[in-house]
């Protein structure tokens, strides 16, 4: 199996962990785009949200009760977002189904359209590395709604 979350989850491939059980793995992201940025992936390989059925309904609800019991653990009491970035529009860029788990700050709503939005949104004083920050991260800290047109 060539998946990068694959390995990552049979130890192929070194992560954090930070939850698992026999149905998920949840891991430290490795660009995270806040204080707290984790991701919870089935064990199983699903390639992305959209090649789920009815059969995956029980999966997919425990991997939304591992993020929510992970947030509790990361003491993420006053609130977080929870994405599935889901094919080439949705900004999915690893083929295996996983939940991000972003919280610690406050986070922007809606997420910006574009690379450029995000680019634009940033103050000039942000370091120059930050202008790498996906479009999906929107809810980036450098980011500001009044500026987004
Ligand atoms: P996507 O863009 O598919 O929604 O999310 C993929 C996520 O995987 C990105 O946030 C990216 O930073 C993270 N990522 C990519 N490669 C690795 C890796 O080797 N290890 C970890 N822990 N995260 C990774
Ligand atoms: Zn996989």
């Amino acid at each position: 199996m060539s998946c990068l979350f694959c390995k990552i989850i049979d130890g192929t491939i070194p992560s954090t962990a930070v939850y698992e059980d026999e149905l998920c793995y949840a891991f430290a992201d490795l660009h995270p785009q806040a204080p707290v940025h984790l991701l919870v992936a089935p064990r199983e390989h699903i390639a992305t949200l959209d090649d789920t059925d009815p059969a995956d309904g029980a999966l997919l609800g425990h991997l939304l009760w591992a993020v929510s019991e992970v947030a509790r653990e990361k003491g993420l009491a006053s609130g977080y977002r929870v994405v599935i970035n889901t094919g080439p529009d949705g900004g999915q860029t690893v083929d295996h189904l996983h939940v991000h788990l972003l919280g610690g700050r406050p986070l922007i709503w809606p997420p910006a359209r574009s690379t450029a939005d995000t680019k634009r949104a940033l103050p000039m004083e942000a370091p120059s590395c930050l202008a790498f920050i996906p479009a999906y991260a929107g809810c980036c800290a450098y980011s500001s709604s009044s500026s987004i047109p």
